[in-house]
């Protein structure tokens, strides 16, 4: 997943830190380095990382790290605070016109997802009550205006086209003029892209820029280029003066340089990532929350908006309280996995889960597919009522017992009772972490 090898390279330089009751300065400068090289590690631009470095020890200093009595969880804080500084801070919200439609223009290289995070955005918007009117301006790419129809036809927006013989902008001004005449609030113009950037694009773009004069002009770059898509976002910025980066393809594992070193370089912020194929996998980007995913604090503001989106609003909190008060028993774990299952890809959410990448990375053999979480319920259903309350019950001949009930092993069996344990260590752990208002640091 997305970030993966980094989130564990900074898990595991904090978990050293953690244990211990006092650190001195040289643990302080050996942890730095050894974040300094998994930043590098993950593509992250070299002057982003040593400005950072800086930043993280000047701060790490200030609060005299070595004298508190949780020093690790001081320096996860800093970190935690500095990374999400690194990505804009707070969420960066799209611009509104003072007078509809709210001009949107889409611009990239080809292949970065243009298409379809138009549509996705799209979608965005007319959940929030909006009605967007996409504009077809790629009269190049052979399928783009195809393609675009089809993701408009399929979230029912409309989409406006004259085809591949007018040119993109007399095609900008008419669509304009088309959302105008419609009451659409939003207008998102589907531009070309090239494979690289070259001046005639650049003065295509520019030319639609002055006719639609928009409220945002949004980068769209492909996560999995890395600092490639850093300098694409420079050059855009240089000659559109963008208003904001959409991230694409999140859901691959790219290595995180991308979204950690953007803001950075470019000064401008991100504002959406996109997440998978499908229309709906486009999100507001919260840098606080990728922050925390990043150094497995979980995303858990996320998970819960997922699940009040899609489930009872009453399970997802007390889901929530659970989690963190760390009173969890197989019934919550079977309860939650059902409930998780409505969210969507596994993958995804188990990420958000606090302690989960980590899991993942430990247990090479725990496969998150659908077909193993059948096996896992069956387990958990063979259990007596007592044993999924209370299951520090399960000696070796119920576990024995719950194997054959289940049509598993004993093995499965086993590696499922360690791994709910695990959980329920990593959410005490979590819990103690935060406290009623969030991380803390300094004295407990
Ligand atoms: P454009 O040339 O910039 O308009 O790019 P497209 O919108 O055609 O997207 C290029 C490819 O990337 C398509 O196959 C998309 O399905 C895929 N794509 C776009 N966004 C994402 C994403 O967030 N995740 C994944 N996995 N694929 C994406």
């Amino acid at each position: 997943a997305a970030f993966e090898s980094l989130s564990n390279r900074l898990q595991n330089v904090f978990s050293k830190l953690k244990g211990k009751g006092k650190v001195s300065e040289a643990d302080v400068n050996d942890a730095m380095r050894e974040v300094r090289l998994a930043l590098l590690e993950a593509d992250v631009n070299f002057k982003v990382v040593k400005d950072f470095i800086a930043k993280v020890k000047e701060k790490a200093i200030g609060l005299d790290v070595s004298k508190s009595f949780t020093p690790g969880m001081v320096i996860i804080d800093i970190v935690n605070k500095e990374l999400t500084e690194l990505m804009g801070g707070t969420q960066a919200k799209l611009a509104k016109a003072n007078k509809p439609p709210t001009v949107i223009m889409m611009v990239g290289l080809q292949g970065a997802g243009k298409t379809t995070t138009s549509g996705k955005l799209a979608k965005l918007l007319q959940k929030g009550n909006h009605k967007p009117l996409l504009v077809a301006c790629d009269i190049y790419r052979p399928a783009a205006i195809k393609q675009l129809q089809v993701l408009g036809e399929q979230i029912g927006a409309p989409v406006f086209s004259l085809g591949d013989k007018t040119s993109p902008v007399e095609i900008a001004k008419a669509g304009l003029q088309h959302a105008k005449d419609n009451g659409n609030d939003y207008i998102i113009f589907d531009t070309a892209g090239r494979l690289h950037i070259d001046e005639e694009l650049m003065d295509e773009l520019k030319r639609i820029h002055e006719h639609v004069k928009p409220d945002e002009v949004l980068l769209v770059v492909d996560a999995m280029t890395g600092q490639d898509a850093v300098n694409v976002a420079q050059s855009f910025h240089d000659q559109l003066e963008l208003s904001g980066v959409v991230l694409t393809k999140l859901d691959g594992d790219t290595r995180g340089g991308a979204a950690l070193s953007v803001k950075a370089v470019t000064g401008r912020p991100i504002k959406f990532a996109a997440m998978g194929e499908k229309i709906d996998s486009l999100e507001p980007f919260h840098p606080e929350r990728m922050a925390s995913r990043i150094l497995g604090m979980g995303d858990m503001l996320s998970l819960i908006e997922k699940a009040q989106a899609g489930i009872d609003a009453d399970k997802a909190a007390e889901m929530e309280r659970k989690m963190r008060t760390a009173e969890f028993t197989f019934d919550d774990f079977l309860d939650q996995m059902e409930q998780v299952r409505k969210l969507g890809p596994l993958d995804q959410i188990m990420d958000m889960l606090p302690g989960m990448n980590k899991m993942k990375g430990g247990m090479k053999d725990l496969k998150v597919d659908e077909k193993q979480i059948g096996r896992i319920e069956a387990i958990v259903r063979s259990m007596t009522k007592e044993e999924k309350q209370k299951p520090e019950l399960l000696n070796h001949s119920r576990r024995k017992r719950v194997a054959a009930g289940s049509g598993t092993t004993i093995v499965e069996v086993n590696r499922l009772i360690k791994q709910f344990d695990d959980m329920r260590r990593m959410m005490k752990q979590f819990s103690s972490m935060m406290g009623p208002k969030g991380p803390k640091g300094g004295k407990k």
